[in-house]
């Protein structure tokens, strides 16, 4: 450890002072960029990785793809622009040469803003030293870094020997293990770490959010202790142990905000739902077309438990693509309307909710038409409410909403809006989502008087235990594993076309054959228009942002034409996107499911629930641009009426780059449970949580779930005990604290997705 005691004697902050105690200037920046306001935030900003300033290397002996971190002297540095072809527009590109110790290094810095290209221009002059991090690559014969981590020393604008004297002072200052913050526009790892480094001085008190026995029971360091080794410390050994106390702490947080939520809900009263025999649902079960599985059956008892029970029910239903989690669904609704209540089936997009109102409507036929001639006696009936319903319509489903006329509605987000009334909201599904989080579930039980709704979640993307612990923490499980009999596998084959141009004219001829043989064919892209990236296109994972231009992708708006003109001559192609209408999407949804259109030419709005059982074919372009389960879920439109089912991925990566071999693994295996896993891998923890993708902070830092299992299980079961014996957490100021936060952060987090 660094400090001292003499200088934290003179220390004044308390952890929940303004950031601009230590960050002076740059605290607005710092703010804007990680969502920071107090010095403690700012003390949870943890290195990226340590650089062992023992180790730095010597050029001579470096190998391309080598990791380096080297120490140089600024020689030129230039700054070009030029034309993204990928994005339009103008980006920026900085040339440093730098001299190490008799070698020659290029450093190249891309910047898509030019006030940050000059910004960074402004700190990499000539004659300053600085070190650089970074892999080497060979440019023109010259050993590159791209992008690299980089610290520069002393002021712009010096002397050289002036230059050198404080760089060489300023080496000497260093400590043992340089730690490399995540930085953000405009800010370096450097300015971050020197305020980091103040508020370690300075501040008073570090709040200890883990009780004494349990610190000692896993001999774990204090919290102060923690963040010294976290920020600087004297070895790897020291790091490492502040690391794993910092880690236990996030997982330790989440899970005592879950088994919270989850004891709350356990004290909470809820309408039994009981049912009637002669019902809507048995009725329904009567005239099923085909035989439940029996996990169908098995999660279906589960479920109706549940609604028969005093307390909302609150499960999660994971199932395989096609794996028939409506049914199970839909059986729950008929339940509740049975007992004199309402069901709401929420969908993630509008081409979902319209096509379970299709279908649901389809399948209770005149049980759906309650109150209609043609109806049934006891039938109910089905409302649809989207965002983009005209004024009639939506007064009327509202209407029906609110009278009870409605037994079962189905919508969007437009669900949760204010004006949404029921008359007795009894059972709420949640379809295909990731996250339905406490807010969404309150807005829900706002509206079913003091009584809040049961809730049942469903996700076709399987998700590993402790990532579902994290995640659904709060929610029971249930598994759909099996596949309704007489299910054809769906063969998968990539397609590359940089190798073998021939292939896709091969692919052309086989969705002829397949159109011929009287079935129906998706061809997805990712994106619209050819103007754009297209609000629907996928974010590739791990994409450095400055990648050159890559060749160009295919579009909705380009492609359909060229088929039907060109290889897919006679056939009839239709379109469906995002940006279309929502009655056009439906009527295009509609002519599809009918067999009036042979091939639909789409973007990822077919991504899930999606469900025509004679589409037997899928061509998907630019594969590598689209990440693993939403490969797997695209894939699984395919495939579902009994018939066998064929993908084609299609890819211009070429064969070992890291969108390749995310192809290779979809075309490799059906399993969602093993795919899951490799798109976890890949993703940051962020984006597994549901958190943001802007920067903002997210509670996860240390903790990856998928790696720690370990340590997401012990933490669950410090929280458990801890909460049974203090549920408010009243003698355990700190971690209350911790655990406000968490939930402030979540609730920030849904209103900005609004
Ligand atoms: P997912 O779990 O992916 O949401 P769906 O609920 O959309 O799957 O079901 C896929 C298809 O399988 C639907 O067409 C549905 O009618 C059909 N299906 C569901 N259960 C069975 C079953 N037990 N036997 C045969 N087909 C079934
Ligand atoms: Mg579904």
């Amino acid at each position: 450890m660094t400090t001292t005691t003499g200088r934290r004697l003179a220390s004044t902050l308390e952890w929940d002072a303004r950031l601009a105690a230590v960050a002076g200037k740059h605290a607005p920046r710092i703010g804007k960029a990680f969502g920071y306001r107090t010095v403690g935030d700012l003390l949870q900003h943890y290195p990226r990785r340590w650089v062992d300033k023992g180790s730095l290397s010597d050029l001579g002996e470096v190998e391309p793809d080598e990791h380096v971190t080297v120490v140089g002297r600024v020689r030129d540095s230039t700054l070009h622009s030029y034309a993204d072809r990928r994005r339009g527009g103008v980006a920026y590109r900085l040339e440093v040469d730098v001299a190490i110790e008799g070698a020659r290094l290029s450093l190249t810095f891309f910047d898509k803003k030019q006030h940050l290209a000059e910004w960074r221009r402004r700190q990499i002059v000539p004659g300053r030293f600085g070190y650089f991090s970074g892999k080497v690559g060979t440019f023109r014969g010259r050993l590159q870094l791209t992008n690299p981590q980089y610290q520069m020393f002393g002021e712009p604008g010096g002397s050289a020997t002036d230059a050198e004297d404080e760089a060489v002072t300023a080496w000497d200052r260093l400590p043992p293990l340089l730690p490399i913050y995540p930085a953000a526009a405009g800010l370096e790892s450097t300015q971050l770490g020197k305020a980091i480094r103040l508020a370690l001085d300075l501040v008073h008190e570090v709040p200890e959010t883990l009780p004494e026995d349990v610190r000692r029971r896993h001999g774990f360091v204090s919290a102060r202790h923690a963040l010294e080794g976290i920020h600087r410390p004297g070895s790897r050994a020291e790091k490492d142990a502040a690391e794993r106390r910092l880690r236990f702490d996030e997982a330790f947080v989440t899970q005592t905000v879950l088994v919270q939520r989850r004891a709350a809900l356990r004290a909470l009263d809820a309408s039994p739902r009981l049912g009637r025999d002669g019902g809507l649902l048995d009725r329904f079960d009567e005239r099923l077309p085909f035989e439940l599985t029996a996990g169908q059956r098995e999660v279906g008892r589960a479920v109706l438990d549940d609604l028969a029970a005093g307390h909302p029910m609150h499960r999660l239903l994971q199932g395989e693509v096609g794996s028939g989690k409506t049914v199970v669904a839909l059986r729950a609704m008929l339940r509740v309307v049975d007992s004199g209540g309402q069901a709401a089936l929420l969908a993630p997009t509008e081409v979902l909710a319209q096509q379970h109102h299709r279908s649901v409507t389809a399948m209770l036929g005149d049980l759906a038409r309650g109150g209609m001639l043609d109806g049934d006696a006891d039938g109910t009936q089905v409302a649809l409410l989207t965002g983009s319903l005209g004024a009639a319509a939506r007064r009327r489903a509202l209407l029906d909403a609110a009278s009870g006329t409605a037994g079962i509605v189905i919508g969007t987000h437009a669900l949760l809006e204010d004006r949404v009334r029921f008359a007795d909201l009894g059972l709420v599904v949640v379809d295909e989502q990731h996250r339905f989080g406490v807010e969404q579930r309150a807005a829900l039980a706002a509206k079913s008087g003091d009584r809040p709704p049961h809730v049942l979640v469903m996700t076709a993307t399987p998700i590993p235990r402790t990532v579902a612990m994290t995640v659904f923490g709060d929610l029971e499980t249930s598994m759909l594993s099996e596949l309704p009999a007489g299910r054809a596998p769906i063969q998968s084959t990539v397609v590359p076309v940089a190798e073998s141009p021939s292939w896709l004219g091969r692919a052309y001829e086989r969705i002829r054959e397949e159109v011929g043989r009287g079935h129906q064919v998706y061809v997805v892209c990712t994106r619209v228009g050819a103007d754009d990236d297209g609000p629907e296109a996928p974010q590739p994972p791990g994409d450095a942002a400055s990648e050159p231009a890559g060749p160009a992708t295919a579009s909705v708006e380009e492609v359909a034409p060229m088929l039907a003109e060109g290889p897919l001559q006679g056939l009839r192609v239709a379109t469906l996107h995002g940006r279309m209408p929502a009655d056009r999407k439906d009527e295009v949804m509609r002519a599809f499911a009918a067999g009036e259109v042979d091939v639909l030419v789409a973007t990822t709005v077919i991504e899930v629930g999606v469900d025509v059982p004679n589409a037997t074919m899928m061509l998907v372009y630019d594969a590598e641009r689209f990440g693993v389960s939403q490969l797997h879920q695209l894939r699984g439109r395919v495939g579902r009426g009994g018939l066998p089912g064929l993908c084609l991925l299609v890819t211009q990566a070429p064969a070992g780059s890291p969108g390749r071999r995310r192809v290779e693994a979809v075309a490799a295996t059906t399993d969602g449970f093993a795919l899951s896993r490799v798109d976890l891998e890949q993703r940051r923890e962020g984006d597994v949580l549901g958190a943001t993708q802007s920067g903002r902070r997210s509670s996860l830092r240390l903790l990856h779930v998928l790696e720690h299992e370990d340590v997401v299980v012990e933490a669950r079961e410090v929280a458990t005990r801890l909460v049974e014996d203090d549920p408010d957490l009243e003698r355990h100021p700190a971690l209350a604290e911790q655990v406000r936060r968490l939930h402030d952060a979540e609730r920030a987090d849904y209103l900005d997705k609004g």
